[in-house]
């Protein structure tokens, strides 16, 4: 997601950073439970009330003797529970149902929930009449305001509905529409199926007055994508010729990147989500203001774009590895900047994304930072902005080949499926063809970024440059294999490792007038008495 106005509130707090391994132990914020692999959602909702009737039906491969816990909000009245079709006796305990199941580790049950009530959060009801509006909006963990699920993003299902609508308005979820049907009373009920497994926290429907414009041929010929835009009939036009004129175009340098888009079609849909916008998997949302005031730019939707295949398709296993989703997502709008203004467009989005981690207090913990136990915080300039420059300085590091066939082999390997950082760092080390555990370490587990002094020194023919690493103690030190100094116009790689690294060129005359340390931006780094 983006563009939450929070991320700028981060405080500081004064805890020792443990620089514990994260790369290869997972430290979970939830208890892992038995599994849920599919969800079949019954909803009706109302043009006038605010209440939710819901049952939702969850196929379950269990892992234990335990009883199914099922996260929901306890505004909510649970009315009745079944498993495998007969009734149970349930039990509420705090914002969870327990379900009583027999068996053991491996088999399959399907247990269902059915609530009514007046959702707190999680389900956006807005206006009524021709302004009604329902969104869900569960970026972290807010589906259990509304929908009974295991509310983890280290559990990822496939999704079905069934929603009861009044005729007159549009309804979108998660997945592909394949029916509607036509009920007394002027209701239409349609379903809707995503079969690709998902995070709960994507798992989403609306409700509105839309006007759906096509942004691709809808249906589409074999390999291509049905792109859609869904918004108020009065933000329609502005937002087609605006934010989403390469909305289409995006999916195809994307796929060409990361590998062919991981659903069967994607719509961009206007809503009351708290977000700038928020990646849903087949149904991105933004922000209604933004669209409506114009505020929305491209650089957001290709951001949630990306998501979809990162974040969506290959989800982090647990809150903490959000770069997974957010350094990639991020990185895929340098990427798309890229496409469209080259060179020096990516150095400017790259630019943008240093100064905002240099000027953010969580620079002084690492991106995979275990202190932090309030979801919203991670939605901070480590897990964006400095995520972001681990995969370019990655990029810089292997080279554009073997970097994208790195990220479409992960994709490939972990896509419908979770995924930690050493998932990613040991496939772009096989990869590479040596090892980079070092350089994810340095990335990830260190705070930080190396603040550089450089000297040179003309002495008999040559040049002696050094190299001292002059940043706070506590960010450590770093590793930056052929770093680039520019000697008034010559180039020199050098291998920075240490606090002092000195290297002799060949060289003639006084000691160069001008001295820029990686001219190309490859590295997020500073440089003492520049930039
Ligand atoms: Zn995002």
């Amino acid at each position: 997601m983006r563009g939450l106005s929070s991320m700028r509130r981060f405080r500081l707090t004064t805890h020792v950073l443990r620089l514990t391994a994260l790369l290869t132990a997972a430290a979970p914020l939830t208890a892992q439970r038995h599994d849920a692999l599919h969800y079949d959602i019954s909803l009706t909702l109302s043009a006038t009330d605010t209440v939710l009737r819901a049952v939702v039906a969850t196929r379950w491969r269990l892992t234990g003797a335990e009883p199914v816990v099922v996260d929901l909000d306890a505004a909510l009245t649970v009315t009745g529970a079944t498993v495998d079709a007969r009734p149970v006796r349930w039990q509420r305990r705090g914002s969870t149902v327990v379900v009583p199941v027999t068996g053991r580790a491996g088999r399959e049950v399907t247990t269902t929930v059915s609530y009514a009530g007046v959702p707190k959060d999680g389900l956006i009801i807005r206006g009524s009449g021709a302004s009604r509006t329902i969104f869900a909006d569960n970026w972290p963990d807010r589906a259990r305001y509304w929908l009974a699920s295991n509310d983890h993003p280290g559990d990822k299902a496939s999704v079905a509905w069934q929603i009861t609508a009044p005729s007159e308005y549009g309804v979108v979820a998660t997945g592909r529409l394949t029916a509607v049907d036509t009920l007394p009373a002027g209701m239409l009920r349609r379903r809707f199926v995503n079969s690709e497994p998902v995070p709960v926290y994507t798992m989403v429907i609306g409700m509105a007055n839309f006007t759906v414009t096509p942004l691709s041929p809808l249906p589409c010929d074999t390999g291509c994508v049905p792109v859609s835009l869904w918004t108020a009939p009065e933000d329609a036009q502005g937002a087609r010729d605006g934010p989403f004129r390469n909305a289409a175009a995006m999916i195809d340098v994307f796929a060409g990147l990361f590998g062919r888009f991981p659903y069967g079609e994607l719509r961009h849909v206007q809503s009351t989500t708290r977000f700038g916008g928020m990646e849903n998997a087949t149904a991105i949302f933004y922000d209604t203001r933004a669209i409506h005031e114009g505020r929305l730019n491209e650089a957001t939707v290709a951001h949630e774009t990306a998501h979809q295949w990162f974040g969506d398709a290959v989800t982090e296993t647990e809150w903490h590895h959000l770069w997974l989703s957010e350094g990639f997502a991020s990185y895929g709008a340098a990427l798309w900047a890229e496409h469209q203004g080259g060179d020096s467009a990516l150095a400017a989005t790259m630019r943008a994304a240093r100064e905002a981690v240099m000027a953010s207090p969580v620079v002084e913990r690492p991106i995979l930072d275990s202190t932090i136990t309030d979801r919203m915080k991670l939605l901070n300039a480590n897990n964006y902005q400095k995520g972001a420059w681990v995969l370019h300085s990655l990029r810089a590091m292997v080279g554009d080949e073997v970097f994208f066939r790195g990220v479409r082999r992960y994709v490939r390997t972990y896509q419908h499926r979770n995924a930690l950082s050493r998932d990613f760092a040991r496939i772009m080390g096989e990869e590479a063809g040596r090892d980079l555990t070092w350089y994810f370490r340095q990335a990830l587990a260190q705070p930080g970024y190396p603040v550089l002094a450089v000297s040179t020194e003309a002495e008999g023919g040559h040049l002696i440059v050094a190299v001292r690493q002059v940043q706070k103690k506590a960010w450590g030190l770093f590793r930056m294999p052929k770093l680039e100094i520019m000697l008034d116009d010559r180039t020199i790689a050098v291998d920075v490792q240490g606090a002092l690294t000195r290297v002799a060129t060949h060289w003639t005359g006084e000691a160069p007038r001008t001295v820029t340390v990686d001219p190309h931006n490859k590295w997020l780094l500073d440089v003492r008495g520049e930039r």
